[in-house]
């Protein structure tokens, strides 16, 4: 079997990807377990220079890679290239935090004791293709410089990219073993989950996908960490810079063409400043240019799939059926969509209740402050949420009231090497990233004296 990488925009086949027999995925489980053992004795400081060197090697071949990502799954060549710039940061943080960040702690006991933090085995990722280096390096680089070592399975319209990050680590001088990229299908997810040598897998992805791969962890006696789905609330109160507002509003649903977990995806705004953010967020909606995403000119690519782009046209067209009214755009050919804004959307519509993995932004009004919180945490999901209100004060005790993994205020929710990232409810559980994410895979070992 043969997985395909098409290019969205053109539909032309960019690249064909042989999975991998049973006997080559073996080889590569056991190079992981020989990988791991030389790799958990290195000291921090090798660590530290191959992943700066992995860093420097991905601004070095930049415009190759975004390429690489722009013709896999669609978004634009800036995008594309902020990805990178973004990874590259990831590796350098990491490098040369990690030592710090996994300082053995004294603790304040009856005994005398500490707590240390060792490396496990192999961390398993199952990753999706909506940031395809990005997603990879944010576990990764704190993996790798925990003293663990990776095997990624990717999502297979990106295998071209998970073959140039493995292509990058031999390249910055990581041995075999470290980081192997797997070309695996889903029947062949167990196997690798049940080897000797993988401590945990963390997947980014659908609700599906986590509880089936949840399912197969607990079955192997294996941690998991799970990145799912988000329909984060993006709440403006009476209060809020309206202009600051509408720009990070449109900004942060359509970015990426609106396929990420936080791209803000309910609009919650409070009834006496619903019409002047309206008017202000088509304004700044209409500007985008959806087209080719090499086109300098563009703002926006094209979805990542056909199946994705038809997913969300019925979305929209059954959201429309139940009673929303479309403001802006709405409209489909292949895999470009165009920026779309719905007013009125109530709690019952399926685009408050789905996630819409697109360019699709759903108004919601509230009658007052209180209602907007309500609705906010009225949903399955619970990834990440924003606040707009001039009163910062006000802001952080709402803050506290938002299910959600982490609330942003009067700023575009992103995620960040030093923050714990992740989500609750049906967006899953643990954390990537910061001191929490750095220790998800690690043995949190008591050594006690006397
Ligand atoms: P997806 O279909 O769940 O795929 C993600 C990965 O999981 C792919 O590698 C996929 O492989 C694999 N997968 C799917 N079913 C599996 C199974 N039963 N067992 C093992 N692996 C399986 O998700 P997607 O459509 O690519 O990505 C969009 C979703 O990801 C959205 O819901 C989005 O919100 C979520 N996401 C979450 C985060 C976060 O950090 N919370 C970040 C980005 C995206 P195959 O393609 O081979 O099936």
């Amino acid at each position: 079997m043969i997985f395909k990488s098409i290019n969205p925009y053109t539909q032309e086949i960019v690249g064909t990807h042989p999975i991998l027999t049973s006997v080559q995925l073996r080889q590569k489980i056991s190079l992981a377990d020989k990988g791991f053992h030389y790799w958990k004795t290195t000291s921090f400081n090798d660590r530290t220079v191959k992943m700066k060197r992995l860093a420097d090697l991905l601004r070095l071949n930049k415009t190759e890679l975004a390429l690489l990502i722009t013709s896999e799954m669609g978004k634009v060549l800036a995008e594309s290239e902020a990805e990178i710039e973004k990874s590259a940061l990831n590796c350098e943080y990491y490098a040369e935090k990690a030592e710090q960040l996994l300082k053995e702690e004294i603790n304040s006991t009856r005994f005398n004791s500490k707590t240390v933090f060792d490396p496990l085995g192999a961390v398993f990722a199952i990753m999706p293709w909506n940031y395809p280096f990005w997603q990879v390096f944010r576990y990764a680089a704190p993996t790798i410089m925990a003293g663990n070592v990776t095997l990624l399975k990717h999502a297979p319209n990106v295998m071209g990219c998970a073959k140039a990050i493995e292509r990058l680590f031999l390249e910055a001088g990581f041995p075999e073993g470290i980081f192997q990229e797997l070309t695996i299908d889903v029947p062949q997810v167990e196997e690798v989950i049940a080897s000797n040598i993988v401590c945990g897998v963390t997947l980014t992805g659908s609700e599906g996908a986590g509880a089936a791969v949840a399912l197969l962890a607990g079955k192997h006696i294996k941690k998991s960490v799970l990145e799912l789905g988000g329909s984060d609330a993006f709440i403006v109160l009476d209060d809020a810079n309206l202009e600051a507002a509408a720009t990070v509003a449109a900004q942060s649903r359509m970015g990426n063409s609106g396929q990420a977990c936080i791209c803000a995806k309910r609009f919650i705004v409070t009834e006496s400043v619903a019409n002047d953010f309206t008017s202000l967020f088509i304004k700044k909606v209409k500007k985008i240019q959806q087209g080719d995403p090499l086109n300098a000119q563009n703002q926006m690519g094209p979805l990542a799939r056909i199946d994705l782009a038809e997913k969300l046209e019925l979305q929209l067209r059954t959201s429309l059926d139940q009673g929303a009214q479309l403001l802006l755009g709405g409209e489909r050919e292949q895999c470009n969509f165009q920026p779309t804004i719905i007013d009125h959307v109530q709690a019952d519509n399926i685009a408050f209740k789905e996630e819409t993995f697109g360019p699709v932004a759903a108004i919601v009004r509230a009658k007052n402050e209180e209602e907007a919180i309500t609705l906010a945490n009225q949903h399955r999901y619970g990834l990440a949420a924003a606040i707009w209100s001039e009163d910062v004060e006000k802001a952080q005790q709402l803050a506290r009231k938002i299910e959600a993994g982490s609330v942003f205020i009067n700023s575009l929710v992103r995620s960040d090497s030093q923050i714990a990232f992740g989500g609750i409810k049906k967006s899953g559980y643990g954390r990537e990233l910061g001191a929490i994410g750095l220790k998800e895979f690690l043995n949190v070992k008591s050594i006690v004296v006397g």
